[in-house]
Parts: structure tokens; C-alpha cells; sequence
């Protein structure tokens, strides 16, 4: 296969590019402008009493996952901060995140008054350490959240288990995991609450938006509240009974949300067949390490396809330039986080504004060395938009790599 090894060059210095293919997202057809055309001409847009269509995409969705209830809001932000405060945290409990992952996961949990405690990640995940979880609980830990990475699910035996010895509740945060499985169970609906994000990177969108998903009656009631300032069902409009804010969606959102949820399983199947079938193709090439095969009990969505990068199999090309070589050759890729989240200002400098979180809360002695390894030198992320390309496009990644190598271990 090694093909014209002499006049071969980078598509970054005006070679031709490996990857052909433009990838699009979001995907949608004249289904979803005819449905929103609809609902404009209607005039019935907000939501005075919820929508019909917000409560039917809801139904969807939790039927989707399998879960008795889904309270749909304004972003995967506001819903963990639903979650959290349906929980019944109190001012300087501490809620146990990882480091590797968006900002949310960790500041939503100062939004309700508590502390964060990162613990690291598993190298052959990039999932919260269970063993590390275990380690560190103390009296005031209320609340793990276990991000499912990239769309892979985190040890949830393990994380349950956990939990249950501690009596500490569990908010999944779903935001990358839509379709995602462990076990045959949906990830989100595994935990007492499961939270997703329909911003529009992710692997099911309206453009903005979140939903959290449970089966307990309670939290559920506590949280369509908090989602509808604080009104009770079977009450007046102008009773409120609960310190929620206005978080509710849209019907124009909401049935966008509902045909792109007819779109998702296909999709979820399709990147989940190209993740394997990439994973079996990058493994044969030294310094390129993917995130280790999911066991067939567990399906990956691949809102994220992570492999590992090895510079030194590179004649030593930082992972900034190889990533840079590797975006130009056609395939949609970044470094990704360039920090675990305790190194944000926000944390260094304890910019907590409003926010009670006790004085001896000092975030500037926490290391979590997989963490950082991720951030600094090995992740590269292939985004979900490219692995719903065709099995030649997953040929042709693999192939733009082995270009990248030929050329900078030849000069
Ligand atoms: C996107 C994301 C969120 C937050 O979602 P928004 O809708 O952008 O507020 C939360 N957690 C993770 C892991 C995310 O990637």
C-alpha cells in the first residue's frame, strides 16, 4: 500500500487531501422544516402550559431510555443543575466529578453551594476511576456524578455499588452518551437521574436544550418544578412553591427534537459499527493507541472518538502539529481539553463569586496525573459528525495517519 512515497505531500503544505468526504451536521430534511413551519404558522410557540409538543417529545425520550419520567430544560447545564438540587444537597456538600470533561459537569455543582471533588480518570477509558471514587469520600459527600465519556459507559456495577455502601445518590451525566448502553439498559437511565445535553454539538440536538430523565417519582416532581419556577401541578398559575427559575423549552425546539430522535438509533448503530471498525485499523499503527475496545455488553456512541497520540512514533511532531496535519488532510479532529478543570481560573483562583464554598477549599495541590496526560500530550478527539461517514471513510482516516507518519519519519 506504501503509494508514491516521492512527490507525497501533507494536504497543510498544498498536497492533496487524504479525506475526500465533508462531513455535516446536524442532519435533517424537509420532515423538520415542514414540522417547524407548522408550529410557527400555529402561533403556539412558548409553552404556557408545557406544549403538547414539549410533553409528547418528553414521553418520547423517556420511552427512548426506558425511564418512567423526562423533564426537558433549557441546556445540559440546567439540567444537572436540576438533578443536583433535586437531590437535596445542602451548602458545602461535596459532589464527586471528573477532571476530563466540559465545564458544566463541575460548575454547576458551585451553582448549588457545593464543592467539587475531582477524582481521576482511567487511562483505558478516560471514565471516573471507581477505585479512586471510593477513596475519596468523605462525611459530606452527597452526590457522584459519572460523565460517560465521549459516549462510553462508565463502570456503573462499580459506581452503583459505591453509592449504595455510602448512600450517595448518582446523576449520570449523559450529555455525550444519547443511545448509548450498558448492559442493555440506556446510559441515563441507570442512576437516580440522567442528564443530556441537546446543545448542538451533540449526538442529538434542537440547537440548545437539555432533558434529565429518572424513575423516581419524587425527584421527578421536584424537578419539573424547579423547571417551571417552582409551580406544583394542580395549582395556580401564580403559586409558586419551590426556588425554581424559568428553564422550559420550546415547541419549536421540542419537535425538532422529536424527528431528530427518530434519526438517532440508525445513527448510533452507524457510529458505533465505524468506532470498531476504526479501532481495528488504528490499532496496527505505531504510536496510535485508541481508547481500549468496549466490551460487548456496552454500546459505544461515539460522540467523541478518542485515540491516543505518541509523538516519539512521529519523529517526535507535537500533538498540536500533528493535529493541525491531521484536520487539513480532511479528518474533523482536536486536541481536545487543554486542561483537567481544576486548572481553570475559575477553581485557581477561586472566582467564586456568590457561591458559599468554604474557605479551606483550595484547588491549587489537586493532580490527577491521567488527567493531565490526556490534556497535555496524548488525547485526539475525531468528532461524532465524522463517524456517521461511510466504512471508506473510516479507511481513509486510518490512511491519512499512516501519510502523516510516512512523511515526518522521512524527513
Ligand atoms: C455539553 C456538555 C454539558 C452541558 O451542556 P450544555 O447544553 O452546553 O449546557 C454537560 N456535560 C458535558 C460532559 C457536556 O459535554
Amino acid at each position: 500500500m506504501e503509494k508514491q512515497l516521492f512527490n507525497e505531500q501533507l494536504a497543510l503544505e498544498g498536497g492533496e487531501k487524504t479525506v475526500q468526504t465533508t462531513f455535516s451536521w446536524p442532519i435533517f430534511d424537509e420532515t423538520e422544516v415542514q414540522a417547524v413551519a407548522e408550529i410557527v404558522r400555529s402561533g403556539r410557540w412558548g409553552n404556557p402550559d408545557c406544549g403538547e409538543f414539549v410533553e409528547a417529545f418528553e414521553q418520547e425520550f423517556a420511552a427512548y431510555c426506558g425511564t418512567k419520567y423526562a423533564v426537558s430544560c433549557v441546556n445540559g447545564s440546567v439540567s444537572l443543575r436540576l438533578a443536583l438540587m433535586a437531590c437535596g444537597v445542602r451548602p458545602g456538600d461535596e459532589v464527586i466529578v471528573p477532571p476530563y470533561t466540559f465545564i458544566a459537569t463541575a460548575s454547576t455543582v458551585l451553582e448549588v453551594n457545593c464543592v467539587p471533588v475531582f477524582v481521576d480518570i482511567d487511562p483505558d477509558t478516560y471514565n471516573l476511576d471507581p477505585k479512586a471514587v471510593e477513596a475519596a469520600i468523605t462525611e459530606r459527600t452527597k452526590v457522584i456524578i459519572p460523565v460517560h465519556f465521549a459516549g462510553l459507559a462508565c463502570d456503573m456495577d462499580a459506581i452503583l455499588d459505591i453509592a449504595r455502601r455510602h448512600n450517595l445518590r448518582v446523576i449520570e451525566d449523559a450529555a455525550h452518551a444519547h443511545g448509548a448502553e450498558y448492559k442493555g439498559r440506556k446510559l441515563g437511565s441507570i442512576g437516580d437521574v440522567g442528564s443530556f445535553s441537546f446543545q448542538s454539538s451533540k449526538n442529538l440536538t434542537s440547537g440548545e436544550g437539555g432533558i434529565v430523565v429518572t424513575n423516581d417519582d419524587e425527584l421527578y416532581r421536584m424537578m419539573a418544578s424547579l423547571r417551571n419556577v417552582g409551580r406544583l401541578d394542580g395549582h395556580q398559575w401564580y403559586d409558586h412553591f419551590n426556588p425554581g427559575c424559568n428553564y422550559r423549552i420550546t415547541q419549536l425546539q421540542a419537535v425538532l427534537l422529536s424527528h431528530q430522535l427518530k434519526r438517532l438509533e440508525e445513527q448510533t448503530v452507524l457510529r458505533n459499527r465505524n468506532g470498531r471498525y476504526l479501532t481495528e485499523l488504528l490499532s496496527e499503527i505505531e504510536g496510535i493507541t485508541p481508547l481500549s475496545q468496549t466490551p460487548d455488553d456496552v454500546r459505544h456512541c461515539y460522540h467523541l472518538y478518542i485515540f491516543k497520540y505518541n509523538a516519539p512514533a512521529f519523529s517526535g511532531l507535537s500533538r498540536k502539529d500533528f493535529v493541525a496535519r491531521l484536520a487539513a488532510e480532511g479528518v474533523p479532529c482536536s486536541t481536545g481539553y487543554p486542561h483537567p478543570l481544576y486548572k481553570q481560573p475559575l477553581f485557581q483562583n477561586r472566582n467564586f463569586l456568590c457561591y458559599a464554598i468554604p474557605e479551606t477549599v483550595d484547588y491549587s495541590t489537586v493532580d490527577c496525573p491521567v488527567a493531565e496526560r490526556a490534556c497535555r500530550d496524548e488525547a485526539v478527539w475525531i468528532f461524532q459528525h465524522a463517524m456517521l461517514g461511510s466504512r471508506d471513510d473510516m479507511q481513509a482516516f486510518a490512511d491519512a495517519i499512516r501519510k502523516i507518519q510516512r512523511i515526518v519519519t522521512q524527513s
